[in-house]
């Protein structure tokens, strides 16, 4: 159920509906925006009239919500979120790139990548400590002394952090050392860990699972915002199709489709999304013209011995070269970066 308030309903006026939606037996979320404040109500929709909400004082209208996604579905803000990860905000006026290794591998390794990414002007670092590989004797990532590296690199370079959780156990020490929490693919329908993730009150990266639905990446995100983590950003990270050409088919229309049923911010990640990293640059040009809100790139101080992930990290350069171009690209639909 969503009730729209009208413009300058006051405060009781407010509260009056959100004890009656209260009563009905609804769980409230409200939203509170520059012209109006919205309150989605989670509960028994179906064995009430809308009218009965809409004949309140200050409302402005009521009415059922037909999909499943309340709270991440566009109609819950309809101007979007902006959603803060330290001082940058995703989901503004900027494209937001976040770059860096795909694991953390040693000091050398993530303090090289850091003084990269830094120079290349991004400002969130991203690499892994816990480590979602398909083989079980791949590098399985460095874990906490991992994520120790990786903030005192991003920390000597003034860069904000982003590193996968696996489960609920590494929620705590992951939060520690990162500013945003990155749910891989492979977690995307990890409910428990979503449910424990909506608690934390710290922003989110969520990555469509490789065989997901759009719908069902919103479900996913539906977890953490019912649990009052409203701080949650997409990705599209590349699904598996029949193509064989690229490591996934990178599924650009997910961004102005994602952009129509939700408020939420989305990134596209074209490194997952295409595994070569030659590639990677066409389709991050593309996710920007799209309207991505950021990039995740893999970026690797020495791409060909990185322990993961190497075919698609970008070098120093490359990186460098594609912020130019896409500094380039982003005014053309109104964006900056
Ligand atoms: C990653 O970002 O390195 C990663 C493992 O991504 P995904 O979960 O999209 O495969
Ligand atoms: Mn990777």
């Amino acid at each position: 159920m969503l009730v729209v308030m009208q413009e300058g309903a006051g405060e009781a006026q407010i509260q009056r509906v959100i004890d009656r939606m209260v009563a009905m037996g609804f769980t409230v979320h409200r939203s509170t925006g520059v012209i109006h404040t919205v309150l989605g109500g989670v509960g028994p929709e179906k064995d009430m009239d809308p009218i009965e909400l809409e004949m309140l004082d200050g409302v402005k209208e009521a009415r059922r919500i037909a999909s499943d996604y309340k709270l991440v579905g566009r109609h819950f803000r309809p101007g979007g979120s902006v959603i803060k990860v330290g001082d940058v905000e995703i989901g503004g006026p900027a494209v937001v790139v976040m770059a860096g290794p795909c694991s953390v591998e040693s000091r050398d390794q993530i303090e090289r990548s850091a003084e990269a990414v830094a120079r290349a002007g991004v400002r969130i670092i991203r690499g892994g400590a816990f480590k979602p590989r398909t083989s079980p004797y791949s590098f399985q990532g460095l874990g906490e002394e991992g994520l120790r590296m990786l903030r005192a690199a991003a920390d000597r370079h003034g860069l904000l952090v982003v590193s996968e959780v696996m489960d609920q156990t590494q929620i705590e020490v992951v939060a520690t050392y990162a500013d945003m929490l990155q749910v891989g693919a492979r977690n995307m329908q990890n409910y428990t860990l979503l449910r424990e993730l909506g608690k934390l009150r710290k922003p989110v990266l969520l990555k469509r699972g490789i065989s997901a639905t759009i719908e069902e990446m919103l479900l996913s995100a539906e977890y953490m915002l019912s649990g009052e983590n409203y701080d949650v950003v997409l990705c599209e990270r590349g699904i598996r199709t029949f193509e064989s050409a690229t490591r996934n088919t990178m599924d650009i229309s997910a961004i102005p489709v994602v952009k129509k049923l939700s408020h939420l911010p989305i990134v596209a990640d074209p490194s997952h999304g295409t595994g070569r990293r030659d590639h990677v640059p066409a389709l991050a040009r593309a996710a920007v013209a799209a309207g991505a809100d950021g990039l995740l790139i893999e970026m690797h101080p020495d791409p060909d011995n990185a322990l993961s992930d190497g075919a698609q990290s970008l070098n120093p350069d490359q990186l460098r070269e594609l912020m130019q171009q896409l500094r380039a690209i982003a005014p053309v639909v109104g964006r900056a970066l």
